[in-house]
């Protein structure tokens, strides 16, 4: 091919690719629309629309048209002629392509067909507190992830392929490793806080505040956070969730709990992070598949960094609790910054990981991950589930569930076939106390910076280090590059000890 033919190649790709992205956008819309606006009585309707263009746009995913400029485009004559956003995308889809177009399509379809019935059916049995309802549809899902696999095949273990998904290139040779380390540094952690007698004081935590007053708060932390409205609007939902559609129009959800404040802020700091990524990806990206997180891992390690290592450290709130105090005075009357700090960072081992604190969520996450490896290699049946969650809940966090309900129950992911998901949370969080640790390096005035509620250069530098980059490094590269290391997690260790030793005096 001369390099005119290879120009028109690239574009034709390239146009191709956009169009999938265009129907990505409209389903993103769509999503955030029934889960904020869309008024009851449509949503039947407007699920049906986003059916046909998933299925649209995974068609095309997996077309011979696909196929075709894959073929072409990684001829060795032409692969060094394109430009390296165009070599990335066919990296990418060449791997989507790998993965889909081996799964016979009657079979992908009867596996939504079975998740949208498991999702049914673990609403009804979460609410009716009755596993039996579920285990029938969750024994479905397992057979077609166990089906799936024999399609995609994998090296070492099976796992790998179906965590692959989530965050490329991890291994479960690597979070045995990771997690093993973790898992005793944090339970003796937690040991030295439980003993502790200097538990924080949580009454004022829990009274009234009004659901406006704390919206209010939201978008002065957002605005200093270095969210962008004019690219952005902030909405209340039921499960909070950030959506970028593209970097101009990158949106956050809220829950309000009038009797907690802490859902709300957290929260709108959380999805703000995220959203945070997704603003700030080079210009140069938009439009393209690179322009969105290059995974799961990295996106939390974002949403964490601000909601943990900013917002809940004790010079964020040198700035920002007068601020907060002024929306509703008699709440926090007489209590003062070391009281507040101390409160909004108590420890307690709970049932339920979305409500986990700091030091303990990272455990639910190794409760899940050893169930699904067992799971997927029939080391363990899907029957004995509720005993073998509480038996671990049990020896991981010391609390037993007296309900499936607030145990095995309580997560969605199962139902939808997310085996591989749940690592990528506690990814995050190892993720950001490393990113931390090198931003002291280039940021040695972190705190002092905190205290001046001056947050654009922490902005900035994940900006720099993580953000544009969209996925055009992969994850490992990510945190090679900025902390030049692999996954470590001894710095979480060490962050999560220096905090709870102040706030748990412990000596
Ligand atoms: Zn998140």
């Amino acid at each position: 091919m001369n390099q005119t033919e290879i120009q028109n190649l690239e574009k034709a790709f390239m146009d191709f690719v956009h169009k999938i992205e265009h129907y990505e956008e409209a389903i993103g819309l769509i999503d955030w629309d029934l889960h904020t606006k869309a008024p009851k009585k449509g949503r039947a309707q407007r699920s049906e629309v986003m059916g046909t263009l998933s299925e649209q746009a995974f068609n095309m995913m997996i077309s011979p048209e696909m196929k075709d400029y894959l073929e072409r485009l990684s001829d060795p004559d032409v692969k060094g002629k394109v430009s390296i956003i165009t070599q990335k995308t066919v990296e990418y889809y060449q791997k989507e392509y790998e993965r889909n177009h081996r799964i016979p399509g009657e079979r992908y379809r009867a596996f939504k067909v079975a998740a949208a019935n498991a999702g049914d059916a673990w609403e009804d049995a979460k609410k009716n507190d009755d596993f039996s309802l579920f285990l029938p549809h969750l024994k479905k899902i397992i057979a077609f992830k166990k089906e799936f696999l024999q399609y995609w095949g994998y090296d070492e273990h099976p796992y790998d392929t179906l965590l692959d998904e989530y965050e490329p290139g991890m291994t479960v040779k690597i979070l045995d490793e990771v997690f093993a380390k973790l898992r005793g540094q944090l339970v003796e952690l937690l040991q030295q806080v439980m003993d502790s007698p200097h538990r924080p004081d949580t009454d004022f935590i829990f009274q009234k505040f009004d659901a406006r007053r704390q919206e209010a708060f939201h978008y002065v932390v957002l605005k200093a956070m270095g969210y962008d409205f004019d690219a952005g609007r902030l909405d209340e939902t039921v499960h909070p969730f950030a959506t970028g559609l593209n970097p101009g129009d990158v949106r956050v959800t809220t829950k309000y709990d009038e009797g907690d404040f802490r859902t709300s802020v957290f929260g709108t700091i959380h999805e703000g992070g995220h959203a945070l990524y997704e603003q700030n990806i080079a210009p140069e990206l938009i439009g393209t598949t690179m322009c969105t997180g290059t995974s799961y891992g990295i996106h939390e390690s974002q949403s964490l960094f601000w909601e943990n290592i900013v917002a809940r450290n004790r010079y964020f709130w040198e700035h920002f609790y007068p601020e907060l105090r002024k929306l509703n005075p008699d709440q926090f009357d007489g209590i003062s910054l070391d009281q507040f700090y101390r409160g909004i960072n108590v420890v307690q081992p709970s049932l339920i990981r979305i409500e986990a604190d700091e030091l303990t969520y990272c455990l639910h996450v190794m409760v899940r991950y050893e169930i699904e490896k067992a799971l997927i290699t029939d080391q363990i049946k899907a029957e004995d589930l509720p005993q073998i969650w509480n038996d671990k809940m049990e020896e991981y966090l010391g609390v037993r569930p007296d309900s499936d309900r607030e145990g095995v129950l309580q997560d969605v992911h199962w139902s939808m076939g997310d085996f591989g998901y749940f690592p990528s949370y506690a990814l995050g969080y190892i993720y950001s106390a490393q990113l931390k640790r090198a931003m002291d390096r280039d940021i040695p005035d972190f705190d002092q910076k905190l205290a001046r509620g001056e947050l654009s250069p922490i902005r900035e530098w994940l900006t720099d280090k993580v953000h544009r980059h969209g996925k055009m490094k992969k994850p490992i590269e990510i945190l090679q590059d900025v902390t030049g290391e692999g996954v470590n997690p001894q710095h979480l260790v060490d962050y999560l000890t220096e905090k709870y030793r102040n706030v748990y005096k412990l000596s």
